[in-house]
């Protein structure tokens, strides 16, 4: 059987997903507002044992179409590893159709394109990518390793390498103070990026992370759920996207949105319009914790 270690995280929509855990935790662990894996110690698990798993849910569910392979940072892993994993679930699995996982800009860096390449011809076809931002000052102050140069750097080595990347948004990380730049400048990312995929979540701070202690502090600017409407109709309003699928799915959302750009982002925009329209009328809440 699979025994997954600690608390398990996936995208949304690799609800019906195979989850193997292929790394435990994540390898740069330092983004302030991450509290995922500050209780793993990162490692690369024997591929022993993932051999075993693979091999019990090949005969629990033969027709599995999806795999995520878990925790924050797969992509770190060696290729020739990561290689073998692959080769596996493509044995066990006929119906396999895609495998993806969390991407961090530090992998990203390390892995190149060649080896990307190889990777998605043996089936890791999608990364998930939190870019957070396009505001280098609210990307220094979450820690996360990378300024928007850099990420536009790395995110174009997995798209020269033919891999599709379904990128992420953290609203209200910039405070109320930067919340339009941050929404414009990563719509600019975004933007140079052209990713298959964009998504936002809603910046919470999570016991057990700096954030949280920051919070604690009254550092932290916390939106309001009008002004995350704001922050997120400034975003969708400045995208120059050709093909992406938007959503706004996560748990951490007020307000769930959906479409494909730009063919959808006149009705999206509308539907944030027409919530800041009647910012006394305010039905949209958190689905987290209702
Ligand atoms: S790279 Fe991702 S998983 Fe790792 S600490 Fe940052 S947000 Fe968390």
């Amino acid at each position: 059987m699979i025994r997954y270690e600690g608390t398990l995280y996936r995208p949304p929509s690799e609800a019906d997903s195979l989850i193997l855990q292929a790394t435990i935790g994540c390898s740069y662990n330092e983004c302030t507002f991450c509290g995922m894996y500050r209780d793993k110690r990162f490692r690369v698990r024997p591929l022993v044992e993932l051999e075993r798993e693979i091999d019990w849910a090949a005969h629990a569910a033969p027709d599995v179409r999806k795999v995520f392979l878990a925790d924050g940072d797969a992509l770190i892993a060696k290729t020739s590893f990561l290689l073998d994993v692959l080769a596996n679930l493509r044995a066990a699995f006929p119906a396999l159709q895609r495998v993806s996982c969390y991407a961090s800009p530090q992998a990203l860096d390390v892995r190149s394109t060649d080896e990307m390449r190889a990777l998605r011809e043996a089936g890791l076809v999608l990364y998930y990518v939190g870019l957070e931002s396009g505001d280098d000052a609210v990307l220094e102050r979450l820690k996360k390793g990378a300024d928007s140069a850099e990420l536009a750097r790395v995110a174009a080595k997995a798209h020269a390498a033919g891999v599709k990347l379904s990128t992420m948004i953290l609203l209200g990380a910039g405070g109320r103070a930067r919340s339009r730049e941050h929404a414009l400048a990563s719509a600019r990312l975004v933007n140079t990026i052209g990713p298959r995929f964009v998504s936002t979540l809603v910046m919470t701070p999570v016991e057990g992370t700096p954030l949280f202690v920051e919070a604690g502090r009254g550092e932290v600017d916390e939106l309001s759920p009008l002004e995350l409407a704001r922050e997120l109709r400034d975003f969708l309003a400045a995208l120059e996207l050709d093909g992406t699928v938007f959503r706004s799915n996560h748990a951490s959302n007020y307000l769930a949105l959906a479409g494909t750009l730009p063919k959808d982002q006149a009705r999206l925009v509308a539907a944030l319009d027409a919530v800041l329209a009647r910012p006394d009328d305010v039905t949209f809440r958190r689905r987290r914790g209702l």
